[in-house]
């Protein structure tokens, strides 16, 4: 079963401010023209999510009583807020201080065009959103309301995809809010960075990690039935260019049994438990004989989150990743920055991990193969071997520095294989980071950024900077434009920021 959710199914409802001095025609207008708006971003392709007019607001009740039915809405995932006239601003007190969902801040106006030979002081009355929209950022700003604000006419595109990538990060939010992480073992022995507090975890992100103990995970495992089991490798076969020791009346069939028998077990163990990400220990895996690589796979391509090594913060962000990106093409996947291309002016970065990445990261045909791995000391495991296909993507590591966590984001652009690589038999990404490898890895050292990412082709830095911003979370990014010592500087103020922000 997919866990990646129908954006199409998760509403953000779009409220507009006005007052009550203005009368009834007036308000009528207002009325009408906040529906004509509504329906240009319902009708936008590039906004994924439901868009639901709400009645225009013109009081302080009805604004806090409209922000507490979106809290309690779980269908709900965001609030879009326009002021069409202008609501004076203590009216939104309240009901911005009872919000706990993210908010978009639309800057906008009816009509495109200012109708020189036609305007009068009625239009003006009526369309004042210049200054009434100037008065609802002040009082977001001194009440610290974390929003995102777009700016122009619903009919342009580049506005519907900003307003389109904010309902995506809103989504992620709400992915994490409700999600439900399961830990089969501990993290690697003595590894720092996959550390971490889960309780602030909890706090901050919503997100509930608790362990599992992993003889339970190969119960489930063990107890799968030959006839499930005999149906999933006849999917893979279908579905995989499956080499012959692994086929049917192959010499090393069985072991392509227990790796079906791992994906029977993991689901189900995921699907009893409501969980939507889970993590792995390749030093912990207890009666199972191999370690978990096709099923994890394959469970990252439908939505699980995923971390290696128990890296559950990693986990968290393939999860919040995947239902970002949920309907565009490529997927998200566990990565890790592996070995380099150091020719000087063409530098590349191989990633990869032992087994688990996604196959959702190519759109050619994975080859299902068994190879020796030399860690662990169980069985070979049988595992999805691809290269990404080339493009854009973005990758994003999630740090815990203790007083806070940070969200590190670099764009990179994944390549084709520059050569073949026939002896290297695990899925794979090679790319170039923005904006360019020295400056990239270097900001990601000073950055403290985790080696374990969530690769996305979906999405790009921006998404994850609403994320960030909707959940109160630190963001780096690495991208076009950013320079080291510009990028040092925001480290150290950040470091400011953040421990004044949490106050005393
Ligand atoms: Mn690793």
């Amino acid at each position: 079963m997919s866990l990646i959710p129908d954006l199409a199914t998760r509403t953000v409802w779009f409220l507009t401010g006005s007052q009550g001095l203005y009368g009834e025609e007036t308000l009528r207008q207002v009325a009408e023209q906040s529906q004509q708006v509504a329906a240009l971003l319902a009708d936008a392709s590039e906004i994924p999510v439901r868009i639901q007019w709400r009645p225009v607001l013109t009081d302080s009740a009805a604004i806090r009583r409209t922000m507490l039915e979106a809290n309690a809405d779980d269908s709900v995932i965001g609030v879009i807020a326009w002021m069409h006239t202008f609501s004076p601003a203590k009216m939104w007190i309240a009901g911005l201080e009872a919000l706990q969902k993210p908010l978009l801040h639309f800057h906008t106006q009816a009509n495109v065009e200012l109708p020189f030979a036609e305007i009068d002081f009625d239009f003006m009355n009526l369309n004042q959103a210049a200054h009434g929209d100037r008065e609802f950022g002040y009082i977001q700003t001194r009440l610290d309301v974390p929003r995102v604000t777009v700016v122009g006419h619903a009919s342009t595109p580049e506005v519907t995809a900003r307003i389109g990538t904010w309902a995506r990060a809103a989504a992620g939010v709400d992915a994490v809010r409700t999600l439900k992480l399961a830990r089969f073992g501990d993290n690697m022995r003595y590894v720092a960075v996959t550390e971490g507090d889960k309780t602030e975890a909890e706090i901050r992100l919503g997100v509930q990690v608790n362990t599992w103990g992993v003889d339970e995970l190969a119960d489930a495992v063990h107890a799968a039935s030959d006839a499930d089991t005999d149906a999933l490798v006849a999917e893979y076969e279908d579905l995989y260019e499956v080499v012959p020791e692994l086929r049917r009346g192959g010499d090393r069939h069985e072991s392509l049994r227990y790796g079906a028998r791992i994906e029977l077990g993991l689901r189900a163990f995921l699907e009893a438990g409501g969980f939507g990400a889970f993590t792995t220990s390749f030093e912990d895996l207890g009666a199972l004989r191999q370690l978990p690589g096709l099923a994890v796979q394959r469970l990252m391509a439908d939505g699980y989150g995923f971390g290696a090594e128990g890296d559950w913060k990693t986990a968290v962000l393939v999860r919040a990743a995947a239902v970002m990106g949920a309907g565009l093409p490529g997927g998200a996947s566990l990565m890790e920055d592996y070995t380099y291309d150091l020719t000087p002016g063409r530098e590349l970065i191989l990633g990869a991990h032992m087994l688990e990445v996604s196959p959702s990261l190519t759109s050619a045909k994975p080859s299902l193969e068994i190879h020796p791995l030399g860690i662990g000391g169980k069985d070979d495991p049988v595992r999805l071997v691809f290269t990404a296909d080339a493009g854009p993507a973005v990758v994003v590591a999630l740090s815990d520095l203790r007083d806070r966590f940070r969200l590190v984001a670099n764009a990179v652009e994944n390549v084709a294989l520059p050569q073949p690589m026939p002896k290297l038999p695990v899925g794979r990404a090679i790319w170039r980071p923005e904006p360019d490898f020295a400056t990239s890895a270097a900001a990601w050292l000073s950055a403290g950024a985790a080696h374990h990412t969530v690769m996305s082709t979906q999405l790009g830095v921006q998404a994850f900077r609403d994320f960030a911003r909707l959940l109160r979370i630190e963001l780096v990014a690495i991208e076009v434009g950013t320079t080291l010592p510009a990028l040092e500087q925001e480290l150290r103020w950040n470091a400011a920021y953040h421990r004044l922000a949490q106050g005393i």
